[in-house]
């Protein structure tokens, strides 16, 4: 695989970082992961927008203008021949060469990384017929969950549960409402209404969620942004996820209770087809 680092793109094995990079040590980075259909980048506007937001709520540099982010996203997928996966970006604070709590001097370059990862089948996944089991655990996240950090940690501990309980994924609930899963944003529906949290800093703004909500709205689909309990959820006809990495994923079950007849629901089914058709017609 052919990887980018500062500037230059390199065979992942003579990819280098400062083990002093403020990414390695105080997981001071950004990222943004953007998915590749037919060759292109879904959304890669979207993706771009938020980087920005997350780099400035950061007092962090950006590596460089959106044109050349651009260009790199596509020579990489092309120097990879991916068809279908994903492109994973990050941007550390970088380092001045020793470990310090207060941050590096403001002309300290940051670090730019890119990999590709190849998935083939990424958009007609067996997973996505299924449908996913999720179970709730408690949401013990710092308060800037708007902001796209690489402290993944709990996020990744979360899906250890979830796999430890015979499930997919994992919901997260503070003060009693349903803030996001482990790696999406959460949605279910009631009599035909989509129920979803609202934008704070309690949550990541999905570029997918952005998309989705849009698209349901043309479909002339009733849309709810407000809290809501993990047993409105259990009770609801349907539920899904959405997220750039698996779309519109939906939710069969939810803490071992099953909703509806197990299966993916006709709304999760029919956002996820408008989002794949749309999307691939936008790509870039
Ligand atoms: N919430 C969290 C916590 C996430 O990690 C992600 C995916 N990175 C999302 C939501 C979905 O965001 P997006 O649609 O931009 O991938």
């Amino acid at each position: 695989r052919t990887v980018y680092v500062n500037g230059e793109y390199l065979p992942e094995t003579e990819a280098k970082v400062s083990i002093f990079d403020r990414g390695f040590l105080f997981a001071d980075a950004v990222y943004e992961v953007t998915s590749i259909l037919d060759g292109k980048l879904i959304d890669f506007e979207g993706h771009a927008v938020r980087l920005e937001r997350s780099l400035k709520e950061l007092d962090m540099a950006s590596p460089c203008s959106k044109d050349e982010l651009l260009e790199i996203h596509q020579k990489l997928v092309e120097l990879n021949d991916i068809n279908e996966g994903l492109i994973y970006l990050q941007v550390s604070r970088g380092s001045d060469g020793d470990r310090d709590f207060v941050f590096p001097s403001a002309d300290t370059k940051p670090t730019l990384v890119l990999f590709t990862q190849n998935k083939p089948g990424l958009a007609d996944s067996d997973a996505s017929r299924k449908g996913a089991k999720v179970i709730s655990i408690e949401d013990i996240r710092w308060g800037r969950r708007d902001i796209k950090t690489v402290q993944l940690l709990y996020p990744s501990m979360g899906k250890m549960m979830a796999k430890a309980a015979g499930a997919d994924d994992a919901w997260m609930i503070e003060d009693g409402h349903v803030t996001e899963g482990t790696s999406n944003n959460a949605y279910f529906v009631k009599d035909g209404t989509i129920v979803t949290r609202p934008l704070s800093n309690d949550i990541l703004h999905g570029i997918t969620r952005k998309a989705v909500l849009r698209m349901a709205e043309e479909a002339q689909m009733k849309i709810e942004e407000r809290l809501f309990t993990i047993d409105e959820a259990k009770e609801a006809d349907e539920a899904f996820t959405t997220s750039a990495s698996a779309f519109v994923m939906p939710v069969v079950e939810i803490d071992g209770q099953q909703l509806g007849d197990g299966t993916p629901g006709p709304i999760a089914k029919r956002l996820r087809e408008i989002y794949l058709e749309e999307s691939r017609a936008a790509a870039i």
